[in-house]
């Protein structure tokens, strides 16, 4: 059987980013993609624009153009589906990592489609598979949702977004300027201070016109088919409600990390254990590359600043093979 020099887990941005550099080096390497190429980029809001200018999102000298400053879903798409026609990456589509095991001085992976045998793993997995629970009572309601993809299904409903990040934000005025009947749980006085500069004051001033209501220091308690129920200061509130968009982030998928032994910190923060000039874990020939690495606190890496992983990885498995 062939033995790879380098198996990439995820076809994320930086799952690319990783298979670019194995071909400046020369190395024989796969990407292995459960989804759609850039499968996170892809179920994010049909909506959604960039933080990042494009610029900083590009890899591999390849340009990336978009029509305003900031780019959308569908140019991202567009750019790094570019990317790997143009780099000619190895990627295998629709293809899950199931198991991955140390097999003597090699590692042994098992996807839904076949057997590898390699010399390095890189994580490259992202964190948008698991949403991160509310655990109350009706969150597997059908009418609850952590992914949120247009606002045409919530015209005239009566919906409840809980959360008060970035994606929450967006979630509330979009489906609000739909006509929806808006309500919001946030956990703390106000919406986070990261939210986008040029958005806060959009959705501070819809809460303070009572256009979008929002019980502020507060937390669902229990969903209902008709009701949701919400611990508010003042005490237990019940409101109608007809859908609960739950924007409560997301978190990687540690039970890959686990089957290879790379340990996560014990704070709450369950960061695995890597060496940041290399990014390779406490498992020698086992690297983690992209947002993964912030373990419980995906803000940590992004597309721009983590870009950089795939050399410095690529660059270290170079000095081994030498
Ligand atoms: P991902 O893009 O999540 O890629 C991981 C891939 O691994 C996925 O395609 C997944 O399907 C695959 N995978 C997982 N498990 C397996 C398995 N077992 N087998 C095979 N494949 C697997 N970042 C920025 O830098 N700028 C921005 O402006 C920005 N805006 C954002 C807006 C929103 C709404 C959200 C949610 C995120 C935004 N981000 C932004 C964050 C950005 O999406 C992530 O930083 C980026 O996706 C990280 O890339 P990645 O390759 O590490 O992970």
């Amino acid at each position: 059987q062939e033995i790879l020099d380098v198996f990439i887990v995820g076809g994320g941005p930086i799952g690319l980013a990783c298979g670019i550099e194995c071909e400046k080096a020369g190395l024989n390497y796969i990407i292995v993609e459960k989804g759609v190429l850039t499968n996170s980029l892809f179920n994010y809001p049909l909506n959604m624009t960039f933080f990042s200018t494009s610029e900083k999102l590009e890899m591999g000298g390849i340009p990336f153009m978009s029509i305003a400053h900031k780019p959308t879903r569908t140019e991202a798409l567009e750019y790094y589906r570019r990317v790997a026609k143009t780099w000619k990456l190895k990627v295998n589509l629709y293809e899950a990592v199931k198991t991955l095991q140390k097999k003597e001085a090699l590692f042994e992976i098992v996807t839904t489609k076949g057997i590898y045998l390699t010399r390095n793993i890189i994580l490259a997995t992202g964190f948008y598979d698991l949403p991160n629970l509310m655990k109350v009572p009706g969150e597997d309601l059908p009418k609850v949702t952590h992914y949120y993809k247009e606002p045409w299904p919530y015209i005239g409903q009566k919906i409840l977004v809980v959360g008060g990040g970035n994606s929450a934000v967006d979630v509330a005025l979009e489906t609000w300027r739909k006509g929806a009947e808006v309500t919001m749980v946030l956990k703390n006085e106000s919406v986070d201070p990261n939210v986008k500069y040029w958005v806060k004051p959009d959705i501070e001033n819809r809460i303070k016109e009572g256009s979008i209501r929002a019980f502020t220091h507060s937390l669902v308690k229990e969903i209902r088919e008709k009701e949701v129920v919400i611990n508010t200061p003042n005490g237990e509130v019940t409101i109608e409600n007809d859908f609960v968009l739950a924007m409560t982030g997301y978190v990687p998928n540690f039970a890959l990390l686990d089957q290879l032994g790379v340990e996560l910190s014990l704070d709450e923060k369950r960061q695995p254990c890597y060496d940041q000039t290399n990014q390779e874990s406490n498992v020698p020939g086992v690297y983690l590359a992209g947002v993964v690495c912030g373990g419980l606190n995906t803000r940590e890496f992004f597309i721009e600043n983590s870009i950089v992983h795939a050399e410095q990885i690529v660059g270290h498995i170079k000095t081994k093979d030498s």
